[in-house]
């Protein structure tokens, strides 16, 4: 099978044969149909982050595709089912997070194109407990990027326990945040969309953000003011700057909800103690989402509450579209089709 490899951190990813993995106890082979590209993959095969994944390795974590073989001891997946494969390809199923309903949080957790071998590849063996059934009506070029980008701003919206009537200024209106604002007006927020790019503030328009903000052109904080303030503020980008003024621009009670994940070399953000304390400001960490957030980010786009923006590229072209993400030449999500 081909596969697109991570051989070392600073050479680019190469595409090569590679046997296709048989599926182990609990397991089950998916044959993928759609992987997105997540700018956690771009980290990855970086080496971005504080915790690194081993090369070579296969990244991806957007997979969905056609169970073609099950493992001994798995009984809830079928041949013939179509799955996605999340970030969280296993979780101990045993600690207080994961009996909690924080499987997400579990510190024995692996993690899908990071710690095992991800969806950039024609197959992909998965922990069949954590691959998520995509139902009928929902596409494999949709469900690749609901598998991420949806599932994490659907959690971060939930967590942000938005309310209806409230605005919510989502920073960052890429592949995450086109999917972030269609969340908050599902739950009755108002949505002010915060980007430099305009391409991007014209797609979140479409999607029916109310208000728009370039950051490149005008003060975001001051434009938020103006608007009387954001309730919530979900942070997509990846520079402490911008989580700084997500905060500047909350009312009293409001909730800063950090999703964005910066390379270590950005550095902290810095949290002013007085306004947080006077203002009443809580500061939420959000990361991805559990197989039930999943199930409910399908069934909500299965009954055409959701639009995915993406455009399908060939596994071959994966250095050219991580550089199209890195140079901010694309408005959404990029799908490779194997
Ligand atoms: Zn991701
Ligand atoms: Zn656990």
């Amino acid at each position: 099978m081909k596969a697109a490899v991570v051989t070392s951190f600073t050479e680019p990813l190469t595409v090569e044969e590679r046997a296709v993995p048989d599926p182990g106890p609990g397991q089950v082979l998916v044959r993928i149909e759609a992987s997105g590209l997540c700018h956690t993959d771009i980290h990855a095969a970086h080496g971005d982050w504080p915790v690194k994944p081993t090369p070579p390795f296969v990244p991806g974590h957007e997979g969905v595709g056609i169970v073609e073989a099950v493992g001994d001891g798995v009984r809830h997946r079928a041949v013939g089912d179509r799955v996605a494969l999340p970030w969280l390809g296993h979780a101990c199923g045993h600690c207080d997070h994961c009996v909690s309903g924080w499987e997400t949080l579990c510190e024995e957790q692996q993690n899908t194109g990071y710690s095992i071998d991800g969806s950039f590849a024609e197959y992909a063996v998965a922990d069949a407990d954590y691959a998520v059934p995509v139902p009928d009506g929902v596409s494999p070029r949709d469900a690749a990027p609901l598998t991420c980008a949806g599932v994490t701003t659907y959690k971060a919206v939930k967590v942000a326990g938005v309310r209806p009537a409230e605005r919510v200024a989502i920073f960052g209106v890429g592949g995450l945040g086109h999917l972030a604002l269609q969340y908050a007006r599902l739950v009755g927020g108002t949505v002010i969309a915060v980007d430099v790019e305009d391409a991007k503030l014209e797609m979140a328009t479409d999607l029916g953000a109310d208000h728009v903000v370039n950051a490149r052109t005008e003060d975001p904080v001051a434009a938020i003011e103006a608007l009387g303030g954001a309730d919530v503020a979900v942070v997509l980008a990846v520079i402490p700057q911008v989580f700084e003024q997500a905060l500047a621009s909350l009312r009293r009670g409001g909730r800063l909800v950090c999703v964005g994940l910066p390379p270590e070399t950005e550095g902290p953000m810095a949290l002013p103690i007085f306004p947080t304390v006077l203002k009443g400001i809580s500061v939420i960490g959000s990361i991805v989402g559990t197989r039930q957030d999943l199930a409910e980010v399908f069934e909500l786009h299965a009954r055409g509450r959701t639009r995915v923006v993406a455009e399908t590229r060939r596994l071959d072209d994966v250095n050219a579209a991580i550089d199209d993400v890195l140079q901010a030449r694309t408005t959404a999500r990029i799908v490779f089709e194997p």
